[in-house]
């Protein structure tokens, strides 16, 4: 199991080192902006790379929301930032679930990704596993709840589409650990990875706030548990930098065991 931390964009495989991490995720581009990412001169040393990448998209994609100033500029900056991705042979394009906006039909949201889906495929398809990744907040939620996931399923039915499950988000958002991989797999099929943090706000908060695996308000035990029932590579974007990362991941090493 490859166990590895959200890094600076900067030098990548140089975070991974300092971490003693097998797997890193970055931003390709600033992750609150609109602009389009720019290629990276050290590509081919990152496709070259022992280290497993992963690349998260900007959080102001949306492509669910009935808003077209947002959705239309979101669907385009999600096709670069996968074009971008899969020049510096990344595993995955993360990107959150998105919402509509209060009043606004979160049907209509479900069948917006789905069109996200074939506009993508309009032109070839996307060249990486896109991941859906959960949320913790708001009331209007693509992939906050799980009957809300299995809807938004449902809507890419059609399409290969990859799930990124937060135990942070999960828990905050309102969703027990416990027994928690079987009921996303069950709706999704696959857990693609599982970023691992704690949370500084309660059960079903909605709040959006990572802690160290130690500390916050969830058992560790439990995200040690998620990360063993999904099986899958797993990316803490825990606060602290080098230092406190290195101890989350070095954390995982030793609940999950040497040969993990
Ligand atoms: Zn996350």
């Amino acid at each position: 199991m490859r166990i590895g931390a959200h890094v600076d964009p900067t030098d990548p495989l140089a975070e991974a080192a300092a971490r003693d991490a097998e797997a890193v995720q970055f931003f390709l581009a600033d992750p609150q902006g609109w602009k389009a990412p720019k290629p990276r001169e050290d590509a081919e040393r990152l496709r070259a790379a022992d280290v497993d990448l992963y690349v998260h998209a900007p959080y102001v994609i949306n492509v669910a929301t009935l808003n077209n100033r947002i959705r239309i500029p979101s669907r385009k900056l999600l096709l670069g930032h996968a074009a971008a991705a899969a020049a510096v042979g990344a595993r995955g394009l993360i990107v959150h679930g998105g919402h509509v906006n209060a009043g606004d039909d979160l049907a209509v949201g479900f069948d917006n990704w789905r069109k996200t889906f074939a506009y993508a495929a309009d032109s070839g398809g996307f060249p990486l596993p896109i991941l859906i990744e959960n949320t913790a907040g708001g009331e209007n939620a693509c992939a906050r709840h799980l009957d809300a996931l299995a809807r938004l399923w449902d809507a890419l039915g059609d399409y290969e589409v990859g799930f990124c499950l937060d135990t942070c988000h999960a828990h905050a958002g309102g969703e027990e650990l416990l027994g928690l991989v079987d009921r996303v797999k069950a709706i999704t099929g696959r857990i693609d990875l599982i970023h691992a943090n704690n949370s500084k706000g309660t059960f079903n908060s909605g709040q959006d706030r990572h802690d160290n695996l130690t500390g916050g308000t969830i058992d560790p035990e439990l995200v040690v548990a998620v990360i063993r029932a999904a099986g899958a590579p797993v990316i803490v974007e825990t606060p602290g930098g080098v230092e406190g990362q290195a101890a989350d991941i070095a954390f995982l090493h030793g609940q999950l065991g040497a040969a993990a």
